[in-house]
């Protein structure tokens, strides 16, 4: 028996010369080929077995149907011309059928050709919300609920939004407190006009302001960026939602009525809050609001030990508010002798931290599928 050649596979058929052309010798050449077809298609391996496979049958230049032709056609005798004509047309017909057939039927690895219809298709997974974007969501919605709306703006803001018409004068040493990045190659432009990646979500309650009447009730949610170094409590990029609500006879009472709801809402009915006096250029008074501890339920021990999330004080420190400063007012033309409004703000990074136990900020942006699964 023939040996295969190296490379191949144990195929030994080979296009025979035709001693004669009588209806049954071609009867039996084409079974002859079509059973070596059969045999090959059965044995059919990866993708590259299976180019080799096509090429061998139907390469234009010598594939087995151009030596067909050249060997059975073409040295056919006159009279028997038309017979072998039509016999190798219907056979050239069925070989590619078949090789195509064996092709798109055999469930071959890597196979360029092959589509197995019968295989189980590639597996999207199904993606979740991200903890930081659900935590902003629930946030919002607590906010929704009240009658709230929801206003955004762009990252990269102007000095002015960011810091004047906040009542952050050039120089005040309040902008100290908020590490800012700067866009650079901004010297000419005059400093109201300098960018600035936003270091609070604040310019978009004056650009809200800007845009409606009073009453106005809005939240405004968002990435900010300060230029922390990047450490288990700190990150260059975190997300902020603020609130905002102006009206007549709007009081402290109303402020802390609000985020006292909204502290419940987010933590439990439980939770308790309180008010510590503070400072932002852009509320006065302005306070910090902190939140009895969910871990020790404001006890300060937990399992006898003093508790560590609020070392021990039964209290956490969870976002800064106020009432506006009536100078913000002025920034956008609305009557400070008539109205009266409060604003707050929360990180949201801080919020989540608190209600999924993550200890380490960078966990939320450092794209570990393995955390994240976890929020599925
Ligand atoms: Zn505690």
């Amino acid at each position: 028996m023939k040996q295969p050649r190296r490379g191949e596979r144990n195929v030994a058929y080979t296009v025979p010369k035709l001693k004669e052309f009588s209806p049954t010798a071609l009867d039996k050449a084409v079974e002859k080929l079509l059973s070596a077809l059969e045999q090959e298609s059965s044995e059919l391996g990866n993708g590259d077995e299976r180019k080799a496979f096509r090429d061998r049958w139907l390469a234009r230049k010598d594939g087995i149907l151009t030596q067909i032709n050249e060997l059975w056609l073409k040295p056919a005798p006159k009279d028997a011309k038309r017979e072998v004509g039509q016999r190798v047309n219907k056979l050239k017909g069925e070989v590619e059928a078949k090789v195509e057939a064996a092709l798109v039927q055999q469930p071959g690895i890597n196979s360029e050709f092959a589509i197995d219809i019968s295989l189980p298709g590639i597996r999207r997974p199904i993606g979740a919300e991200h903890p930081i974007i659900r935590t902003q969501n629930e946030i919002i919605s607590v906010f929704k609920n009240l009658g709230y709306s929801v206003a955004e703006g762009p990252a990269i803001e102007t000095d002015y939004y960011n810091f004047e018409a906040l009542n952050f004068p050039p120089n005040h040493p309040a902008r100290d407190t908020q590490d800012t990045i700067f866009i650079a190659g901004q010297e000419s432009k005059p400093q109201r006009d300098r960018l600035l990646l936003r270091t609070h979500t604040s310019p978009v309650q004056i650009r809200s302001m800007e845009k409606m009447k009073p009453p106005l009730r809005v939240v405004c949610p968002g990435k900010v960026h300060r230029n922390d170094a990047p450490d288990a409590t700190h990150s260059p990029i975190f997300h902020q939602v603020e609130g905002l609500a102006v009206d007549t006879n709007i009081t402290f009472c109303d402020l802390k009525g609000t985020l006292d709801h909204a502290m419940k809402a987010l933590f439990g009915s439980s939770v308790k809050t309180r008010f510590y006096p503070s400072f932002f250029p852009f509320t006065e008074p302005s306070a910090d609001v902190q939140i009895s501890c969910i871990f020790c339920d404001g006890t300060g021990t937990r399992d006898g030990a003093p508790c560590r999330n609020c070392k021990a004080s039964g209290w956490i420190e969870l976002l800064g508010c106020g009432m506006v400063d009536p100078n913000v007012y002025g920034f956008v033309g609305y009557d400070p002798a008539k109205l009266s409004g409060f604003a707050f703000g929360m990180g949201v990074e801080r919020i989540a931290i608190l209600k999924y136990g993550v200890d380490d900020i960078q966990l939320f942006f450092n794209g570990d599928v393995r955390f994240l699964e976890q929020f599925g």
